[in-house]
């Protein structure tokens, strides 16, 4: 069923959604007891969530939620029942700050040092915030920033064990992109990721990992110019990168007047690069789109020479005005993101782009045996109405294929994190599985685990956990299929 929604603009109250930026400084550990609905037996394992938890320091505000300190939540599911948990990374600047009970660094978007001016040229410290991602891997759980190390967490107990360096491959303050992504193999799963060390021209390093951990394959290839890449996609033979067309002029971050993210402007008249690099050897070839900028790569495959590559862009980079508290943001003045389809031509060195999804949509998820390969459903957090821009607060799932549509939305109280796609345990299909979202309930001022069932997202949630407390909008999560007990 194709789903067609009646216009409305004003599908949640402000106030509400304001509440979702409000800090959760307290660490919390309980068995969730209030659900409605039921837990599956089936959904065994450990979703974590990695997200800003303090939007302020000692009650001084940040200027941009992607300044906040990381926080992870576990969520655990046992027998049809389920338990949280979360914990601040205690990365080395969250301990000084919290310490000098002052905001200490400058945030690279924008969030100022006290002391005007003159605290704030030329400190070009930053902090690590390790606050985008977080994923288990080789018995290793690593809260992820891509300007910096990981953090590993025990993940039983979510404490900080300290920086990780896989064995020395990482250097101290090297980058570490916060999207690997986790290619399904024959010869074994691959955990792929990539660093980027931006500069007049900038490297990128590219690092496989095999389920035991050990680093089992390396390449690296130069990009002229800045780039300012947050994702990549990969297939069994190729890295695919976006080069969005920006370019940062660093006068403003030096001289203290702006954070570094500010610095970045978008040039519409140039080309976004699309870097498809050979993965095994070989040179990367460089083709062109329209202007466009992405965050967020869904999926990518190859077809008939071809590759394919499904991206969210913005029409431009979406920054926040001058002056602008981003509390008090105006979602007309944010370019919607849209899902587009790249056709990608190595042959004839052409790039094709077709809309797939027009209404406002982020956070692309899937079925995570399809990474790298032909899918047929994809799931993103999108907006209640299909016209205008506004909070995600519905979860939208899109038949490739068909073009057939579900939706479900939290609307008008509730605002949707990102969907995490957990495959059931007898799957034969590709939508047999589960999506949990957080969703925060602006009404009650607290959040809710919401669980669906992939094959009938118009159904809405088959178990709502409610949790004691609100959760901060947060940024990336997965599951592993394991329990921690402690
Ligand atoms: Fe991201």
């Amino acid at each position: 069923m194709t789903v067609s929604t009646s216009p409305s603009l004003s599908t949640y109250l402000a106030h509400n959604w304001q509440g979702g930026h409000e800090s959760l400084s307290q660490e919390y550990d309980y068995a969730i007891e209030d659900i409605d609905g039921d837990i599956p037996a089936g959904l065994h394992g450990t979703l974590f969530r990695n997200g800003p938890g303090l939007l302020d320091v000692n009650g001084t505000p940040l200027k941009h939620p992607f300044d906040g300190d990381g926080m992870i939540c576990a969520i655990r599911f046992q027998q049809g029942k389920a338990h949280f948990r979360n914990r601040f990374v205690r990365t080395a600047g969250y301990l000084a700050e919290q310490a000098a009970g002052k905001i200490l660094y400058r945030g690279v978007f924008g969030t100022p040092k006290p002391g005007g001016l003159l605290a704030n040229a030329f400190d070009i410290n930053f902090k690590n915030i390790a606050n985008t991602h977080v994923i288990y891997w080789a018995d290793k759980l690593l809260a992820l920033w891509e300007a910096d190390q990981p953090y590993r967490l025990d993940p039983s107990t979510l404490e900080t064990l300290g920086l990780e360096d896989f064995s020395g491959l990482l250097k101290p303050g090297d980058p570490f992109s916060a999207h690997p992504r986790i290619l399904p193999s024959d010869d074994g799963d691959r955990l792929v990721n990539f660093a980027i060390k931006p500069g007049l021209s900038s490297t990128v390093k590219i690092f496989e990992f095999d389920r035991s951990g050990e680093v089992v394959h390396q390449q690296q290839f130069a990009i002229p110019g800045f780039a300012f890449i947050h994702d990549f996609a990969v297939t069994p033979n190729y890295y695919i990168f976006f080069q969005n067309p920006v370019t940062l002029n660093p006068i403003p971050f030096l001289f203290g007047l702006k954070g570094a993210g500010e610095c970045i402007s978008f040039q519409p008249q140039n080309p976004t690069k699309v870097w498809l690099l050979p993965r095994g050897s070989g040179q990367p070839q460089q083709l062109a789109t329209d202007a466009c900028f992405v965050f967020h790569h869904a999926n990518a495959y190859e077809a008939e020479g071809q590759v394919i590559v499904d991206s969210v862009c913005y029409d431009t980079f979406p920054t926040l005005e001058s002056g602008v508290d981003f509390r008090n943001i105006d979602f007309d003045t944010v370019p919607p993101s849209t899902l587009w389809r790249f056709r990608i031509d190595p042959e004839a060195a052409t790039v094709k782009k077709t809309p797939l999804i027009t209404r406002p949509c982020e956070f692309p998820t899937l079925n995570p045996a399809q990474v790298g390969r032909d899918y047929r459903y994809v799931y993103l957090g999108t907006t209640d109405s299909s016209v205008g821009n506004a909070p995600l607060q519905a979860i939208l799932k899109r038949n490739l294929q068909t073009d057939q549509e579900q939706l479900w939305s939290a609307a008008p109280q509730g605002f949707m994190g990102e969907p995490v796609f957990i495959p059931k345990p007898d799957a034969t299909g590709e939508d047999q599985g589960w999506l949990v979202a957080l969703v925060y309930d602006g009404d009650r001022n607290r959040s809710d685990v919401v669980i669906l069932d992939a094959a009938q997202v118009d159904q809405g949630p088959i178990a709502r956990l409610h949790l004691q407390h609100h959760i901060p909008y947060g940024l990336h999560g997965s599951f592993t299929p394991t329990v921690f007990n402690t």
